[in-house]
Formats: C-alpha cells, sequence, structure tokens
C-alpha cells in the first residue's frame, strides 16, 4: 500500500518507526484515509515476522488532534441515507461498524503480540490520545505545550476507540470519570504522576528510549489482558466502588441536569464496561458512541463549538482586502475596571500598552489592579514570575497623550458619558497617526454617534468586551454606519491577537448579546413577581442550561445598571417600552433599598464579608412567593428562559444587528453561556423546528404576555418550514426580509 499519510521505517533490529505527518494539514487527525492506512500498518505489524515492535511518533509539532470531525459528519449523512434506504436496523448496524473501526484497529495493534510504544512528541487529544493508550507504554518528550486528554464530551460526543475503558482500567474510576466527563487536558507532570504516561525525556531522546523500552519488552501486553488484572480502584461491585458509582451519577445529574446526553452515555458506558471482559467493554463503548453521535446536541455542540468557532477564530468574517494590522504598541485609554482588564490581556499578547487615564494616579490604579491580578495567577501556579515581570514591563501608566504619537491601535474605555468620550476622541486623534484605527468599548452608546466625534468615522469602530476580561472569551466586533472595512479588519486583527472570538455585529441599542442577557435577567425579574420563589428561579435558569440564575446574573453587573438601563429605555423609547413590574421591583430594591447588587453587597442576595452569599430575606416581602409552588408548570418556566433569549437574537436577524448565523450562536455561548448542549440561541429554535418554535411563542405570549410574541421573520420562516442556517448562507450577509 501506498503511504501518504504515515512514513515507515524498519530499522536493524527489526524495530518499525511510524512517523505519523499528514500532506497539507497543520495537525495530524483520523480521517478516513489515516483509519485506512494504519490498519494496513499494523497488519503488517502482525503479519511480518521481521517486525518485532512498533514506535509511533508523529512528524509534526504535536501528536495527533483527534478524529477529523467532518468524518463524523459524513457518517451521520451516510446513516441517515441508509436509514431512508434501509430502515432503522441495518443503518445503525452499519454506523456501528464504521464507528468501531478505529477502535477495533487500536485493539488489533494491543494484542499483536508485538511491543508498541508511544513516542508523544507533542499534544494528544482524543483519537490521537486512544492511540497512545492503546500502545504499551507512553514516552514522552519534555514539551511545556503538551496536553493529554479526550475532550468528545466537550462537542457532545464521547471517546470512541477505547478511551471510556483504558483510563478506568489504568487509573481509579474516579479520577478517570473526572477526566472523562470534563474533558481534561492534562499537562505532562500531571499525566505521568497519574501514570498515563510512563516516562518523560528530553525530545532529543525520545525515539531512542522508546526503542529501547521495545528491546526490555519484547513480550508486551496491556495489564488488561495479562492473567490477575485488577481494577487500580476496585471493582464495580466493591467497597471501593460503592463509594465511586452513587456520587458519580448523583454529581453528574448536579452538574448538567440531563442536559448532555454524552455525559450519561459516558458514565454508563464505563460502568457497564468494567463489569465485563476488555472486548465486549469496547462494543459497549462503541454502542454509546453510535447512539450520542445522532444526538441533535452533538450536532449543534459539533456545529457551533468546534466548526463556526474554528472558523471564526482564523477569521472568517474578516473583509479580505485590507493589510494585516500592526499591533506592536496599543494605548488604552481609561484604566478602570474594563481598561485595565483590556490592557492586561493585550499585553498578555506581547503588545506594548499605554494605558491612560484623567492622572497619574488613576492610571497607576489601572496598573495596580494588573499586578493584583497576576500575582494571584503566580500564586495559583497558574504564571510564571518571569512572565508576569515581562508583561507587567509591556504595560505603561499614562497621562500624558504625547505618548501615543506611534501606537498601531487604540481602545477606548472611559467613563459611559458622551461628553467624556468626546472629550477623549478628539484629544487622541489630535496625536495618533493619520491611519490609526479608533475602538471603543462602549456598551450602550451607538457606534455611529460616537464616530461623528471623530474627523475620520470611518476609522472608528466597537470592540465590546465582556467581563471579566480575562477570562471571557468573547468580543463583539460593532460596525458604525460608516466603519471602513479596513477598520473591522483591524477590529478583527486585534481580537485575534488577543486570542479571543469576534462576532460581527451592526450597532444597535445594546448590539446582540446584551440585548439577549437583559430578556434573561427580565424573565426572572418577572417571574418574582408572579409569586414564583426566588431560589425556584434560579435554580430552574440552571437547569434549563444557563450558567449563573438570572438574579445571580444580576447582582453581578449590578442592580443599579438594570435599572439606569430600563430609565434610559423609557426615555428613549417611550413608557410601552419596559414593563411596569420589572421597573416597580428595581425600583423596590435599586431606589428604595439601595441594594445594588454584589459591588455593595447587597441585591438579590446578600454577601457577608468572609462568608457564602444567600438569598435576601427581605426580598419575600417586594415579592410574596406563592404558598403553593407546585402550581407553577415547571417546563414552562424553564422554557422561558431559553425563548426569550432566542427570540431575541431572532428579532436581532430580522433587524440586520447579526448577518451570520455562526456568530448569533457562538456568541450567545460565549458571551453569556446560552444553554450550550443547545449549541446557541438559533440552533435551539432551529433543532426544536421554527414552526414548533412560532407555537410555543404563540402559546406563552397568549400565557404570559406579549413580549413572547413571534416576529415577523419566525412566522414567514415558520410558514415555509425553513431553519435559520438553511435560509440565511453563513458567509453571506444577506438581509434577512
Ligand atoms: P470604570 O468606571 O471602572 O472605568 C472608567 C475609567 O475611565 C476610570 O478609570 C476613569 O478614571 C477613566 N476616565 C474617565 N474620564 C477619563 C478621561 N477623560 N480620560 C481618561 N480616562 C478617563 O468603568 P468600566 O466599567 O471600566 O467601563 C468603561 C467602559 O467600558 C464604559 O464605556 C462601559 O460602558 C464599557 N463596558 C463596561 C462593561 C462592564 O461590565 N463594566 C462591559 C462592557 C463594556
Amino acid at each position: 500500500m501506498d503511504l501518504k499519510n504515515f512514513k515507515l521505517d524498519i530499522d536493524t533490529d527489526g524495530i518499525a518507526l511510524v512517523t505519523w505527518d499528514m500532506p497539507q494539514r497543520s495537525m495530524n487527525v483520523w480521517n478516513e484515509e489515516a483509519i485506512g492506512e494504519f490498519s494496513h500498518i499494523v497488519d503488517r505489524l502482525i503479519a511480518e515476522e521481521a517486525i518485532k515492535g512498533m514506535v509511533i511518533t508523529s512528524g509534526k509539532d504535536t501528536f495527533c488532534a483527534g478524529a477529523d470531525l467532518t468524518m463524523l459528519a459524513a457518517m451521520k449523512d451516510r446513516f441517515a441515507r441508509a436509514q431512508a434506504e434501509r430502515g432503522e436496523k441495518p443503518a445503525m448496524k452499519a454506523l456501528f461498524d464504521e464507528v468501531s473501526k478505529l477502535s477495533q484497529m487500536c485493539r488489533r495493534m494491543e494484542t499483536a503480540k508485538k511491543p508498541v510504544v508511544a513516542a508523544i512528541n507533542g499534544t494528544a487529544l482524543g483519537g490521537g490520545f486512544e492511540l497512545a493508550l492503546a500502545a504499551h507504554a507512553r514516552i514522552a518528550a519534555q514539551n511545556d505545550k503538551t496536553r493529554l486528554g479526550l475532550p468528545e464530551v466537550k462537542v457532545g460526543l464521547i471517546p470512541g476507540s477505547g478511551g471510556t475503558q483504558r483510563i478506568p482500567r489504568m487509573i481509579p474510576a474516579q479520577d478517570a470519570l473526572q477526566l472523562i466527563v470534563q474533558g481534561q487536558e492534562l499537562k505532562l507532570d500531571r499525566a505521568l504522576s497519574m501514570k498515563l504516561v510512563d516516562k518523560v525525556v528530553p525530545a532529543s531522546d525520545l525515539i531512542a528510549e522508546a526503542k529501547a523500552w521495545i528491546k526490555a519488552n519484547p513480550k508486551a501486553a496491556a495489564p488488561w489482558d495479562r492473567d490477575g488484572f485488577k481494577l487500580p480502584g476496585g471493582a464495580v461491585y466493591s467497597p471501593g466502588g460503592a463509594q465511586v458509582w452513587p456520587a458519580a451519577s448523583a454529581i453528574a445529574r448536579r452538574e448538567t441536569n440531563g442536559n448532555y446526553p454524552a455525559v450519561k452515555a459516558i458514565l454508563q458506558a464505563i460502568y457497564e464496561g468494567l463489569l465485563v471482559p476488555f472486548d465486549t467493554a469496547l462494543r459497549i463503548e462503541a454502542r454509546y458512541f453510535t447512539s450520542v453521535v445522532r444526538s441533535p446536541e452533538a450536532a449543534a455542540m459539533i456545529r457551533s463549538l468546534f466548526m463556526s468557532m474554528g472558523d471564526l477564530n482564523k477569521g472568517a468574517r474578516r473583509p479580505a482586502g485590507p493589510a494585516p494590522t500592526k499591533l506592536e504598541t496599543i494605548a488604552v485609554i481609561g484604566a478602570g475596571f474594563m481598561g485595565a482588564g483590556i490592557a492586561q490581556v493585550s499585553a498578555r499578547a506581547g503588545m506594548k500598552v499605554y494605558l491612560v487615564d484623567r492622572d497619574m494616579e488613576a492610571a497607576n490604579k489601572g496598573k495596580d489592579h494588573i499586578i493584583q491580578a497576576l500575582t494571584d495567577q503566580v500564586n495559583k501556579g497558574r504564571m510564571k514570575s518571569a512572565d508576569k515581570d515581562a508583561l507587567l514591563e509591556r504595560v505603561v501608566p499614562t497621562a500624558d497623550y504625547e505618548d501615543l504619537r506611534g501606537i498601531d491601535f487604540v481602545v477606548e474605555a472611559v467613563f459611559e458619558n458622551r461628553d467624556v468620550k468626546k472629550d477623549v476622541i478628539e484629544k487622541t486623534l489630535a496625536v495618533i497617526g493619520k491611519d490609526v484605527i479608533f475602538a471603543s468599548n462602549t456598551s450602550t452608546l451607538p457606534i455611529s454617534s460616537l464616530a461623528a466625534y471623530s474627523s475620520r468615522p470611518a476609522d472608528f469602530v466597537g470592540v465590546h468586551f465582556f467581563s471579566p476580561v480575562d477570562r471571557m472569551m468573547l468580543v463583539e466586533v460593532i460596525q458604525g454606519k460608516k466603519t471602513s472595512e479596513r477598520a473591522l479588519a483591524a477590529a478583527m486583527d486585534y481580537v485575534k491577537a488577543i486570542r479571543k472570538t469576534p462576532i460581527v455585529v451592526n450597532d444597535s441599542r445594546g448590539f446582540f448579546a446584551n440585548r439577549c442577557v437583559l430578556n434573561y435577567v427580565r424573565e426572572g425579574h418577572l417571574m418574582l413577581t408572579e409569586g414564583v420563589p426566588a431560589a425556584m428561579v434560579e435554580n430552574l435558569a440552571r437547569m434549563a442550561g444557563m450558567p449563573v440564575g438570572p438574579l445571580s446574573l444580576n447582582d453581578e453587573v449590578a442592580l443599579d445598571l438594570a435599572w439606569k438601563i430600563l430609565q434610559a429605555t423609557k426615555a428613549d423609547l417611550g413608557a410601552k417600552a419596559v414593563d411596569v413590574r420589572q421597573e416597580q421591583l428595581l425600583e423596590e430594591l435599586v431606589v428604595k433599598r439601595e441594594r445594588f447588587g454584589r459591588k455593595n453587597g447587597k441585591g438579590f442576595y446578600d454577601y457577608p464579608q468572609g462568608g457564602k452569599k444567600t438569598l435576601w430575606p427581605g426580598l419575600v416581602d417586594i415579592c410574596p412567593p406563592s404558598d403553593n409552588p407546585d402550581k407553577f408548570d415547571r417546563d414552562d418556566l424553564m422554557r422561558r428562559f431559553l425563548v426569550t433569549q432566542a427570540l431575541e437574537a431572532a428579532r436581532c436577524v430580522e433587524d440586520g444587528v447579526i448577518t451570520d448565523m455562526r456568530e448569533a450562536d457562538v456568541g450567545s455561548i460565549l458571551g453569556f453561556g446560552f444553554a450550550p448542549f443547545s449549541g446557541g440561541v438559533l440552533s435551539y429554535i432551529d433543532t426544536m423546528g421554527t414552526e414548533s418554535f412560532v407555537a410555543l411563542c404563540e402559546y406563552f405570549a397568549k400565557k404570559y404576555g406579549k413580549r413572547f410574541k413571534p416576529n415577523k421573520l419566525l412566522k414567514e420562516m415558520a410558514e415555509k418550514g425553513e431553519t435559520f442556517y438553511g435560509r440565511f448562507a453563513t458567509h453571506g450577509t444577506k438581509q434577512a426580509a
């Protein structure tokens, strides 16, 4: 067989060195061609007397990134065709056989009765790590960047090539469960201490060490293929197992609320697999994989969290024309809460940052925040002290605009006040180069209106960060009416450089993310006014799939901000634009009782110093809870949280605020944690079906209020049986109507 993806060298000792190096790819992945070729190599290992053992390594910087997810998509297409042509059962059988191929190939290698060593030169994830686990030993090259793990769960899948069976036979089930259910990626020292890697050696010795292992272990076999093998944490039905299993399902239930079929399938595959011999266990794993790969959750998560996110990170929405932006030195103006965070992530990306404020005291205060944040990271072992010092050297606090003469890019994060912003824009434009792009982090002021203060409105753009800046991965890039392609490209280059995900949003009140989030928070407020107990509001929101309840979220963002936004909306759009019940609730809390949220220790919750937050007991006087909470329809309440956000996203599409469906989906997960299992706000609607979604909205509108009335676009799509991804081309910027 002509090998295109692997190189095979057999040395004089009969040791085959297999170097995986796929042409025209930056990383090795399992696709049909690679599986076919490797299978052929395994056949030779088994058949050829002259081959005494095998070392597998990679010709790239990394070992293998896992399975090519487009291969899975093709498998699913074939399944759908077979199901239509031949019926469910034969289609399932064919899919089962297909998904078992990689797993069976690894098993044949493992049982070839010849030693195999994985010489791991860099990151090995998913199917790549599973290949290494099927080898008889794993020797890794010292490399700080190496990560090992099974992250399948993050795209709604389970490991399907023996990972759920080998790991819990190598380490105690409890540790294996954590690793696989959370999709953890381990650094080498951790993998070594967990005994998932046998040895870490200097990169230059990697192959020699691997070959030496083979010579020393000519009769290698996996521990589970040897007599007397015992599970490291004890059998399932043992005192050790009794400690693990009941708790494991309870924890999984608590963490996922049953929203992630993959998590349940991982638990089932491991539990059932540990009760039976290894080959049966592999079939159990394949059976669960076959079921999970067909789930709507996996389809939605793969599309949004892998495909779309990858596309956006690679700059799918960046205009192609403008040259790459030079980003060596930038200015962040406003050294407050957001400005300090933005300066920190920019300096982390290697940029020199002038951190500007009204006076040196304020500018230094911003830098002090960065020092504090980095010191915390060093103390937690997440950053090296030398890296912290180097980063801090790149942050230069200043109050002198003259310093900005040679900079390449500006981010403004001063007070949310028109006059202050106008003054800063004018002062900055007076000193920066004539082609330097100015980006504002405003959260509520239309970009086009701020651009009017600039002598070069085409060079003005919005970059809307989320707090806390160092942890939140999304940036909304806001296009004003006059924003040029060059400004848009520069903003996207900047977001890429700081390793965040950009979505392009057209200028509108609240842009995209805040429009959806404000609806979520409002729904929580309204439920309180309906008599739903606060704890029930919070818990049901999490059960629906949101990471934090609406009341907690509001406390974090600040209740007085919610009040201010409500008042501004009323002033701009009229009294009808706000819900009186919500206004009264916020007035009671903010105006009458000065409960501003976490920032003053008083919100929907109380925040005792050094203690755990607890729901504020006084809330029951403002919103008396029903004495019969069972009367509320639990499913309705949960769906209201998601529907109100998805509906707002559909309105954003109709308004032309969102022009690429991928951006709404990815933005909703990264920006405000919208139920990740759904694949995001628009996938939520598409998966349910537009017709069903519209029917649900109409039912809610009748029962809970006209804020749920579906918009024109949705109704039209429902009539035609269209989906968002079907109707709108992903790359297009087509208008909705
Ligand atoms: P902040 O009050 O913490 O910081 C504002 C900073 O601007 C202060 O350090 C202040 O001294 C400085 N400043 C004021 N006038 C100035 C001037 N003339 N020249 C230079 N500096 C000046 O506010 P923040 O929360 O960091 O918000 C800043 C911007 O970011 C606002 O536009 C806000 O809407 C936006 N934003 C905030 C959040 C958030 O969660 N807080 C999220 C996204 C966007």
